[in-house]
């Protein structure tokens, strides 16, 4: 089944999930007072989109190639912020002006609780970085804030049973909460445990550049699952794959080497320890992820692949995996990075030109050495349109960096005709 046949039918599961219950009541409201009628639709409405959040959908293994991790989490944000706009409108039509805190019943307390986390969600989803929260613990109050959201909100549905007294819709619900409890369990139990039979141990962690390592895993007594080129794993480090966080990065070996390689750069909690990891430690890899796939007929005229700073890790595995098996389709890659000395890869570069049909730009932002330094500042369009050859609209375009060069290479490409079906992107900033 193509990714996209297999994301079509989960797009249509979900969208079909998420109206029934609305679906049913609004066949079965008898608008004698509208207004209550709209704002429970709502608020059916509201809950089944959070409901849906429990989803781990970048972790369910069917859909690991079909969906892109970065266009995922956008959508997560978006329809969250639906789901609590539409929830928050329940209370106001409801009972607007009056005060509803903490009032009997316990099945209206329940509702407000409910609105308490989903308030307390969004709050702590916006201002976290300002209200200073690492990301672990975020993660932890996200997840208590939704079970509470779900818990307490189903508890003042059921417990005021207008419209749940319908058999039809109270199987609808039924259902939904054992998907999304059978699903919530899958990803804080049985997929640990899954993990915890396929433990990997360091082999070797090898400094790469300023701050960052490249970190070698061998499959501690299974054979190494196999992932593409460009695609990426959640990892831990510890004697067990019960945490609360995984971290994400991409693949930055060859899909034919016996190791699996990360290349880490040093950025906050986690990936600050990476230099002080050693061999032999265990460690758990939650993957592959990711849409990216070398054989994807869009890819076959050649590829243009844009890195910034450890953006060019996904890149290191694209080119390792291409030079492994022989792939002499013409490859431009354009590395951008500060200055000489936080360049990443350099003899690995060197020796990957002999192997590929391969065009190499390095452009340094503020050369130590400028008079050494071919191309300095950024990667611009000019740079772009005289290194690309004529049929440049018809290559497949690669990128990995920071945010603002992501931004300007869209804008270049959008300005030389590039169709955005033939522009991937891989964000290591969405969380
Ligand atoms: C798809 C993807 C691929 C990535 N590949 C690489 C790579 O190959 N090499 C590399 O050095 N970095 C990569 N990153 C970035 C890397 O995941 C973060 O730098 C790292 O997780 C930071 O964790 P920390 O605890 O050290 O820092 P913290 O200070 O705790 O976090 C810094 C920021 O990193 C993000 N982050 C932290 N934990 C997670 C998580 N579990 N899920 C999503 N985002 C998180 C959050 O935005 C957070 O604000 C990738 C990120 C993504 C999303």
């Amino acid at each position: 089944m193509s990714n996209k046949t297999k994301l079509v039918i989960f797009l249509v599961v979900c969208v079909a999930l998420t109206l029934t219950p609305v679906t049913i009541m609004l066949l079965n409201a008898n608008w004698v007072w509208p207004m209550r009628d709209i704002s429970v639709a709502l608020a059916f409405l509201g809950m089944t989109i959070v409901g849906m959040q429990f989803l781990p959908i970048s972790r369910i293994p069917w859909l690991a190639d079909s969906i892109q991790l970065d266009k995922m989490y956008k959508t997560h944000h978006v329809i969250s912020a639906v789901s609590v706009g539409l929830i928050l409108l329940h209370p106001i039509i409801l009972v607007a002006g009056q005060s509803m805190f903490f009032e009997e019943p316990f099945w209206l307390q329940a509702g407000e609780i409910a609105l308490f986390g989903l308030i307390l969600i969004a709050i702590t989803s916006i201002f976290r970085k300002q209200l200073k929260i690492s990301y672990t613990t975020w993660l932890l109050l996200h997840d208590i804030f939704t079970l509470c959201i779900m818990v307490f909100g189903l508890w003042h549905m059921f417990g005021r049973n207008y419209y749940m007294r319908n058999s039809a819709m109270t199987a609808t619900w039924i259902v939904l909460i054992v998907i999304w409890g059978g699903l919530a369990l899958y990803i804080r139990l049985i997929r640990p445990l899954i993990l915890a039979k396929h433990p990997y141990k360091i082999e070797k962690v090898v400094p790469e550049g300023k701050d960052t390592y490249s970190v070698y895993l061998l499959p501690d007594g299974f054979e190494r699952p196999a992932f593409k080129a460009g695609q990426v794993a959640w990892i831990s480090r510890g004697p067990s794959p019960f945490v609360i966080s995984r971290n994400p990065f991409s693949y930055s070996g060859s899909t034919e080497w016996d190791a699996v390689r990360f290349s880490i750069k040093k950025a906050g909690d986690f990936t600050n320890t990476v230099s002080d990891w050693k061999p032999g430690e265990k460690m758990y890899v939650d993957g592959p992820y990711g849409t990216f796939d070398l054989d994807d007929p869009r890819m076959q005229k050649g590829l243009v692949l844009l890195g910034g700073g450890i953006g060019i890790a996904p890149i290191m595995s694209i080119l390792n995996t291409m030079a492994d098996k022989g792939d002499k389709r013409p490859v431009y890659v354009f590395y951008g990075d500060f200055n000489e000395e936080t360049v990443l890869f350099e003899d690995e570069f060197e020796n990957l030109k002999s192997r590929l049909n391969m065009t190499f730009i390095q452009v340094l932002e503020k050369p130590l050495n400028p008079e050494a330094c071919e191309h300095k500042g950024f990667i611009t369009k000019e740079l772009l349109v005289e290194t690309l050859p004529e049929n440049y609209k018809e290559l497949f375009y690669f990128m990995c960096g920071p945010l603002p060069m992501m931004d300007a290479m869209h804008k270049h490409l959008g300005a030389m005709g590039v169709p955005k079906s033939q522009i991937a992107t891989e964000k290591y900033e969405m969380a």
